[in-house]
């Protein structure tokens, strides 16, 4: 994984040798410096660099997230004229086109649940409104999705965390439901009710084999 890392920062470093004008390489550094962890943010660059979409030198200023659903991430690379859309995962990446050209395949507007095209580009308008990307944590040290150190509980609804009864993912699985007897948690009193239980049976603190590929959403899944 380090290696895996560190071989993606030199041959974007490389790719930015032809892409990126000599002036502005300190500031397209400091971005890079900022994803030196994050394969996600890494592959993007990588990308960018590799096959500029307009093929012409350019660089990127920000990276904002559109929309992440199990894993995979749909991210707009800022430049100085354009917003270029990436679907990125641990499995690859995709340029989506330009954002400016108010276009996205159906399937990605069925799979990120936009209502329609002029739904994905509003959510997009202005572009600012878009959360800037944030790296994913890589110190196995610490939860990915709940900040918990080696050790420590997970917060109550971290996607991390293992069910003591049945070894699945606790915020997935069908535990919850039948140890309360109930068909959802709906009030914050099941939730308790349930964390009872659940410090009664013993909890499963985190530890670095339990990381996911990916953070799923932060804590809070657990209610309906
Ligand atoms: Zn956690
Ligand atoms: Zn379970």
């Amino acid at each position: 994984m380090h290696n895996d890392l560190e071989r993606q920062r030199k041959n974007i470093t490389t790719a930015m040798d032809y892409a990126v004008p000599e002036e502005s390489r300190a500031e397209a550094e400091d971005l890079l410096d900022i994803y030196r962890d994050d394969s996600i943010g890494l592959t993007l660059l990588l990308e960018f660099y590799s096959y500029l979409p307009e093929a012409r030198e350019d660089w990127i200023r920000e990276i904002r997230l559109v929309k992440r659903h199990q894993g995979i991430f749909l991210l707009a690379a800022h430049t100085q004229h354009n917003h270029y859309l990436y679907l990125v995962s641990s499995e690859g990446i995709e340029f989506q086109g330009n954002l400016k050209d108010g276009f996205l395949v159906q399937e990605l507007i069925d799979f990120f649940e936009y209502e329609s095209v002029k739904a994905f580009m509003e959510a997009c308008t202005p572009f600012e409104n878009l959360a800037i990307y944030e790296p994913l944590q890589n110190d196995a040290e610490i939860c990915p999705a709940c900040h918990a150190e080696n050790g420590e509980n997970h917060e109550l609804g971290c996607p991390v965390e293992i069910c003591p009864w049945c070894g699945g993912q606790l915020v997935h699985c069908d535990c919850r439901f039948e140890k309360l007897g109930l068909d959802a948690l709906t009030t914050e009193a099941e939730l308790t009710q349930f964390e009872v239980l659940l410090e009664e049976r013993g909890r499963i603190p985190y530890s670095p084999e339990q990381r996911p590929a990916f953070a799923d959403e932060g804590p809070g899944v657990f209610l309906d």
